[in-house]
């Protein structure tokens, strides 16, 4: 039997378009999702898909060493191998917290440092699936220009990169001043045409929708609402699995904007759990920004959603009113027993900044999972001897800005509780000699 995938309307699972027609909506205006053929995939056994897997991870045999690809079968079968653009993404570190962990209150926490990755952030694992698809599309002669996305900056830096590594124009929508300087200097140095709108997220979001609504432009749209991503970023929790020989973890933590790896995350899980490669399903934990929280809100009432005007946050990545993924996100977190927790700015600040004393190097919306589940463990509902995954989406350099504010003292909203400014001194040995003695007694190791 051949694998293969198609995209099914949600509603309706005999409504199916091939993966490269141009198509983002069902008939009754819902979400389209990649449907695979399971038997398929279940003629191997789940110890053979292990094997499989841990054959191809982190190797250089082109494309199996990505830790996308690595997973081909499960992602996008429909690709050529040659049509394939990729720059080996996943196959991030997964790093045991320890002192950190200790010092919030859990002896087995782990930190999946996703943006560790080719442009910073988690969202490179879904923009491979995407670009390789479009240039199949192109192989196969479909009349497309260029791909475009609204972004919160990382979604437009990966489609950049992964459209320059191509020869695919590409076409970005930022909203004016909302992103951090390194995110915007990603899709300006890989060519891409960059619109900086006097809006925020949810209207450059419009208004691309807008510009790709008819196919006959030419111009391909690659925000997470096309699931052609989500099926890239669903190795997240994947390769978590595998990184632990194949062991779930009790709880996995995630920052949540758009909801789409939210979704994707346990898209991923439920296959493993499918395919019989793990018997248990852990629990999630969505983490918002208080000043962006309408799934939080949700979640309070009862799982009913309005949208709401996000308003500013450092977790600039995350600062979505009207979540494109929303209700698929919702039926996700129900089948995982989910949690949606918030964190507000004062409260990410510091719980980034204190990680990053224990060696991470953590980037905002990281504080906020990390501040959500400082709040659970402090509640009981995370317990001492629990196994906790918190997904890190982004790298902590790419926010310098937030970073350098905070240690200012300058951070909106925020007392720096854990600042550590450099402290400037005369060129004078005695002066210096007298600093550090002052500075040894406040510091011990611990
Ligand atoms: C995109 C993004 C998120 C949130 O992902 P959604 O699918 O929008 O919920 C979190 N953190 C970072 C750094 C991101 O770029």
């Amino acid at each position: 039997m051949a694998y293969h995938a198609w995209f099914a309307a949600q509603d309706n699972p005999d409504e199916r378009y091939p993966l490269t027609d141009v198509v983002y909506y069902s008939r009754s205006g819902g979400l389209l999702e990649v449907q695979h053929n399971m038997d398929a995939l279940r003629e191997r056994s789940a110890s053979e898909w292990k094997d499989l897997f841990e054959s191809r991870w982190m190797r250089t045999s082109w494309p199996y060493g990505s830790g996308v690809w690595g997973k081909k079968e499960w992602i996008c079968p429909i690709v050529d191998d040659k049509n394939i653009v990729s720059m080996f993404e996943g196959g991030t570190n997964l790093f045991w917290a320890e002192r950190f962990g200790r010092e919030i209150g859990v002896d087995d926490l782990w930190i999946k440092m996703c943006g560790n990755s080719h442009t910073g952030s988690f969202k490179d694992l879904g923009m491979t699936v995407l670009v390789s698809v479009v240039r199949q599309m192109i192989s196969d002669g479909k009349p497309i220009r260029a791909i475009a996305c609204a972004s919160t900056g990382d979604t437009s830096a990966a489609l950049a990169a992964y459209g320059a590594a191509a020869g695919i124009p590409t076409i970005v929508f930022l909203p004016k001043g909302k992103v951090s300087i390194a995110q915007l200097v990603q899709p300006v140095a890989h060519g891409a045409l960059v619109l900086s709108l006097d809006t925020d997220f949810d209207g450059c979001m419009r208004i691309v929708r807008e510009v790709t609504d008819n196919p006959d432009t030419g111009i391909y749209l690659a925000n997470s609402l096309n699931s052609l991503r989500v099926e890239g970023q669903k190795t997240v929790g994947i390769e978590i699995v595998q990184q632990f020989d194949w062991d779930v973890p009790d709880w996995i933590v995630i920052p949540g904007g758009n909801l789409g790896n939210t979704f994707a995350l346990g898209k991923g899980l439920l296959m493993l759990h499918e395919l019989g490669l793990i018997t248990k399903l852990p629990r999630i934990i969505c983490a918002q920004a208080e000043h962006a929280n309408p799934l939080y809100r949700a979640y309070k009432n009862n799982w009913q959603y309005e949208s709401i005007q996000a308003r500013s946050t450092a977790a600039s990545a995350i600062q979505i009113g009207s979540p494109v993924s929303i209700n698929r996100a919702i039926s996700m977190l129900q089948r995982f027993d989910g949690i949606v927790e918030q964190a507000n700015e004062q409260e990410l600040a510091d719980a980034a900044a204190r990680a990053d004393r224990t060696g991470a190097y953590a980037c905002p919306h990281t504080g906020v999972a990390l501040a959500a589940l400082i709040k659970l463990i402090d509640r009981g509902v995370v317990r001492k001897q629990d196994r906790v995954v918190v997904i890190s989406t982004a790298h902590g350099l790419k926010f310098s800005r937030f970073k350098v504010d905070y240690h200012e003292n300058q951070l909106r909203e925020v007392v720096s509780n854990h600042a550590n400014p450099p402290l400037e001194l005369a060129a004078d040995v005695d002066q210096v000699r007298r600093t550090i003695e002052q500075h040894m007694i406040a510091v011990t190791p611990s």
